[in-house]
C-alpha cells in the first residue's frame, strides 16, 4: 500500500516497484478470464461514479452533464465493451507458414503485456484520457500507473478514488499532481509510457524515455485544419464543424483549428454557421451548453490570441464575448500568417475561416506545417477528397464529418511525428500496450547442412538456394 503522506519521489518509487514485483507473477494468472474480470470491474465502477464524474467535470470546467457522459463515459464504455468481446481473438497467438530457409521449423507470434505501463493524461477530456488507455492496457495483461491532470482536480481526485475502489494497487494505480509528479514517474524505468498531451511535453516524455529505451505511445496535438469545398452540404458542414469546435468549448485535440472555405461558397457557408451556433448557444458566453475554459490562465492565452490578431488587422465577426472562463463561440477572419492565432493551437472557441481559390495553396500550405492529429473535408466530389488526402499527411482524416472518427473502436486513433506516434484504441490499442514475440521452435530444420565448415556441399546448397530465391 503507498503511503500518501510520503514524499513524492518515493510514493512514485513504492507504487513502482509494487507493481513490478508481481510482473512475473501476472504473466502467469492474468489470463483472458482475468483480465476481462477487470474490465468489468471497472465498468461497474463507472457506472458507479457517473454521477461523481459529472459533478467533477462541472467543478473543474462546467462541463454540460450530457457532454460528460457523450463524450467522456460513452467512448471509454465502448472501448471496454469491444475489448471484452474482441480479447480472445485478440490474444490468439498468430501460427506463421514457414519460409524456405527455416523449412522444419514452426513459427507463431505472441502478442504479451509489455509490463509496468504509465499514462500521462491531459487535463481537456480529464477521464477519458486516463482511463480509455487503461483499457488497453489491462485488455494487454499489463499494470498501470495513471497520473491525471493536476489542472482537472476535481477530476483527478474520482478517477484516483474510483482506481482505489476497483482495484489493488500491483495492479493499477493512480499518483495525482503536476509536473513533479510526472518527472518523478518518468525517472522510473517503466516497460511502456501512454503519454496524452502537448507536442511541448511529448518532446520532455520521448527525451525521458530515452534514457530507460522504454516504448512509448504519444498522442498530442496541434492545429487541426478543415476544408469546406466548392460542393460541400454547407448546412451539414456548418453543423458538424460548430459541433467539434465548440463542444468542450473547443478545448479538443481534433478540433477544427480553422476552416478554409472556397470562395465560392464563403458567404453561405458563414450564413449557415452562424445560424447553426445562434440555434445552438442562443446566449452565447453563458450558454448552458458551452464548457468553460480550463483556468484563467488559458482564458488570457485566448483573449490574447484574439487581441493579436485584431491588432494586426483580424476582423470579429461573431461572439468574442467572455464572461470571466466562458467564452462565446467566435469567428473570425482576415487571417495573416503573422498572427499568433494562426501560429499556436487555438484550444479554444475561436474559429478562424480563410478562403480559397486554389486547393493547390491550401495543401502546399497545409504541408509547409508540422503534420495535424486530424484532417476535415466537406465535399461532394470524391475526386477532389481524394485528391486532398493524397497530397496531404495527417493522423486521421474525417470526412463529411467532424470528431467521430475518435469513436470508431476498429480505427487507429493517433497522429503523425509532431501530432503523435504510435496509435491507440480497439486492437491498435492493445497493441501498444502489447510486444509481439517471435518464437521459431525447431523439429526438424534443414539450417544445420549450412553449418560451418563451408565445404563444396555448403557452397552449392547455398547456390541452389540463392538461385530458388532469384
Ligand atoms: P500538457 O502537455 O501540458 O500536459 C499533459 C500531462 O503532462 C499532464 O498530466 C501534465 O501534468 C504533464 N506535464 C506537463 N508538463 C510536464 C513536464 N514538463 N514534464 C512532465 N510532465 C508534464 O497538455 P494539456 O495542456 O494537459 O493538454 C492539452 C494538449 O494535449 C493539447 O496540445 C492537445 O492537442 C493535446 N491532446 C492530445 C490528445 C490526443 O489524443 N492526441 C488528446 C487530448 C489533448
Amino acid at each position: 500500500m503507498t503511503d500518501i503522506t510520503a514524499p513524492l519521489t518515493e510514493r512514485a518509487t513504492a507504487a513502482f516497484a509494487a507493481q513490478s514485483a508481481g510482473i512475473v507473477t501476472r504473466r502467469l494468472t492474468f489470463g483472458l478470464a482475468e483480465r476481462r474480470a477487470a474490465l468489468d470491474r471497472l465498468a461497474a465502477a463507472i457506472r458507479v461514479n457517473e454521477s461523481a464524474l459529472v459533478a467533477a467535470m462541472a467543478a473543474d470546467f462546467g462541463k454540460p452533464e450530457t457532454e460528460v457522459i457523450l463524450t467522456e463515459v460513452l467512448p471509454v464504455m465502448q472501448e471496454i465493451r469491444h475489448a471484452s468481446r474482441q480479447l480472445r481473438r485478440w490474444m490468439r497467438p498468430r501460427r506463421v507458414a514457414p519460409t524456405l530457409v527455416t523449412f522444419g521449423t514452426r513459427a507463431r507470434v505472441r502478442s504479451e503485456p509489455r509490463g509496468v505501463c504509465l499514462i500521462i493524461a491531459p487535463w481537456n477530456y480529464p477521464f477519458n484520457l486516463a482511463i480509455g488507455p487503461l483499457v488497453s492496457a489491462l485488455a494487454a495483461g499489463n499494470s498501470a500507473i495513471i497520473k491525471p491532470s493536476e489542472m482537472a482536480p476535481a477530476t483527478s481526485a474520482v478517477v484516483a478514488r474510483l482506481i482505489k475502489d476497483t482495484f489493488p494497487a500491483e495492479l493499477v494505480t493512480v499518483v495525482e499532481g503536476g509536473v513533479e509528479a510526472s518527472q518523478s514517474l518518468l525517472a522510473l524505468p517503466f516497460d511502456h509510457i501512454f503519454f496524452t498531451g502537448s507536442p511541448a511535453v511529448g518532446k520532455i516524455v520521448m527525451a525521458a524515455a530515452s534514457k530507460t529505451l522504454a516504448s512509448i505511445t504519444l498522442e498530442l496535438g496541434g492545429k487541426s485544419p478543415t476544408i469546406v469545398g466548392p460542393d460541400a452540404d454547407l448546412k451539414r458542414a456548418a453543423s458538424w464543424i460548430a459541433f467539434g469546435k465548440f463542444a468542450n468549448a473547443g478545448q479538443t485535440c481534433i478540433a477544427p483549428d480553422h476552416v478554409f472555405v472556397h470562395a465560392s461558397v464563403k458567404d453561405d457557408f458563414l450564413a449557415a454557421l452562424r445560424d447553426r451556433i445562434a440555434r445552438t448557444y442562443g446566449t452565447g458566453a453563458k450558454s448552458p451548453h458551452l464548457a468553460r475554459i480550463i483556468n484563467d490562465r488559458h482564458a488570457e492565452r485566448l483573449s490574447g490570441l484574439l487581441r493579436d490578431a485584431i491588432a494586426k488587422g483580424a476582423q470579429v465577426t461573431l461572439g468574442s464575448d467572455r464572461q470571466e472562463r466562458r467564452m462565446a463561440p467566435t469567428l473570425i477572419e482576415a487571417i495573416t500568417p503573422e498572427m499568433k492565432i494562426d501560429q499556436e493551437e487555438i484550444f479554444g472557441p475561436i474559429l478562424p475561416i480563410l478562403t480559397y481559390d486554389d486547393i493547390d495553396e491550401v495543401t502546399r500550405r497545409i504541408n509547409a506545417r508540422p503534420k495535424p492529429l486530424a484532417l476535415y473535408v466537406f465535399d461532394k466530389s470524391s475526386e477532389r477528397i481524394d485528391h486532398i488526402i493524397a497530397t496531404t499527411s495527417s493522423g486521421g482524416v474525417g470526412v463529411n464529418l467532424t470528431m467521430a472518427h475518435f469513436s470508431h473502436t476498429g480505427l487507429p486513433f493517433g497522429g503523425v511525428n509532431s501530432s503523435g506516434i504510435g496509435a491507440s484504441h480497439g486492437q491498435d490499442g492493445y497493441r501498444a500496450f502489447s510486444h509481439e514475440r517471435a518464437i521459431l521452435t525447431n523439429h526438424f530444420s534443414s539450417l544445420p547442412l549450412l553449418f560451418p565448415p563451408y565445404t563444396a556441399r555448403v557452397k552449392r546448397l547455398i547456390g541452389l538456394a540463392k538461385r530458388f530465391l532469384g
